[in-house]
């Protein structure tokens, strides 16, 4: 079967398959408003579906436009951010919200080569913008589709080898380039991206892909080798290190004592209970006291917390502060700030 082909039969799955998502226009698949793309691709990339889900429509009815979220403060947005993660990202987009009202009069850029010009969009974002908001034929490659190309060839590399980014951006290219040829009702360059995402996503999934009700299933050189459970091969992981952080509740009258995280590492500018990190064995009491200025009552809770790179263990003490160091704010003050999942639970309870 030939390329265009397939890319029919994506597109016609895809019209007939696409997810209810809060960024997409129901029953329009392509030319989505460019600064709600910019948002959710950019809230998508580290972050699953489900809980961007969750959080896009508040963000969006908080900051409508470029303008709104240039103008508020870091504190605004990281606030409205929290819960998603990797806050670099927040930070990054309010830049890029910046350089889209001074420089591009409010409207998000359409080619690529000003969009990758943004803050925080990266060659993926920069296609994904051009091709789902403005119908441009560009390539996109994340984890899905390096997936469903290595398996559509049946190359049995892992999805970060040199040589499979080079074949995915390669058949992006070839397959996004022929949707622009083939225009029709259904198929278009931003559709096709998204069908191309989409099929990732919920059909040739990581585990377990669904051949059977795929689309593009006799295309598929790993289904005709039988491969594809196998396809791509596994990462070489690196090695999770262990980190040990103890934190302070401190209570006075309905108020509890919160600090600021240093601008930059991790959870940089999230505030949280007074705490302590250590990345060889868990901190004394004497340790604790010293660094938090803060004197340490029963051990109140404990817990476990994986980042990408880090296997966390919190332990969690009632204390006691007299220092002046931090904020005192109640609990509804508390919700509203930016703060890392562990250090939710830690302040208002899992
Ligand atoms: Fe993925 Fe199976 Fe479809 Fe091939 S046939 S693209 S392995 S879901």
């Amino acid at each position: 079967m030939t390329d265009a082909r397939l890319v029919r039969a994506l597109c016609a799955w895809f019209a007939r398959h696409a997810r209810d998502l809060p960024w997409r226009t129901p029953g329009e698949h392509t030319r989505r408003d460019p600064y709600q793309t910019l948002v959710s691709e950019i809230m998508l990339q580290q972050t699953q579906v489900a809980r961007v889900s969750e959080k896009f429509g508040a963000f969006m009815d908080r900051f409508p436009t470029p303008g709104a979220l240039a103008s508020a403060s870091e504190d605004d947005v990281l606030a409205m951010w929290s819960g998603l993660g990797y806050y670099r990202r927040a930070r990054s987009l309010r830049a890029a919200a910046k350089q889209v009202s001074d420089e591009h009069a409010g409207v998000v850029p359409s080619d690529v080569a000003a969009l990758i010009e943004l803050k925080g969009v990266g060659r993926y974002t920069a296609g994904a913008i051009a091709s789902i908001a403005y119908d441009m034929p560009a390539p996109i490659v994340d984890g899905n589709v390096t997936r469903v190309v290595l398996r559509l060839e049946g190359r049995d590399l892992a999805s970060d080898d040199r040589e499979a980014q080079e074949l995915a951006w390669r058949r992006s290219d070839e397959l996004v380039a022929t949707a622009n040829r083939s225009r029709a009702s259904v198929v278009s360059p931003g559709t096709f991206n998204e069908a191309l995402m989409e099929l990732g996503a919920t059909v040739c999934t990581p585990a377990n892909p669904r051949c059977p009700v795929c689309p593009i299933m006799p295309h598929c050189q790993a289904v005709a080798e039988g491969t594809a459970d196998s396809i791509p091969k596994p990462k070489a992981r690196a090695k999770r290190k262990p980190l040990y952080c103890a934190s302070a509740v401190c209570a006075q009258d309905d108020r509890l004592l919160v600090r600021r995280r240093p601008d930059s590492g991790l959870w940089a500018g999230l505030y949280e209970a007074p705490t302590i990190e250590q990345g060889d064995s868990a901190p004394s009491e004497r340790e604790i006291t010293e660094a938090l200025h803060v004197r340490i009552g029963a051990l109140i809770g404990e817990f476990d917390f994986a980042t990408t790179h880090r296997d966390v263990r919190f332990r969690v003490f009632a204390g006691e502060s007299a220092s002046a160091e931090g904020d005192w704010r109640t609990r509804e003050e508390i919700s509203r700030l930016a703060l890392s999942s562990p250090q939710r639970r830690i302040l208002l309870g899992p």
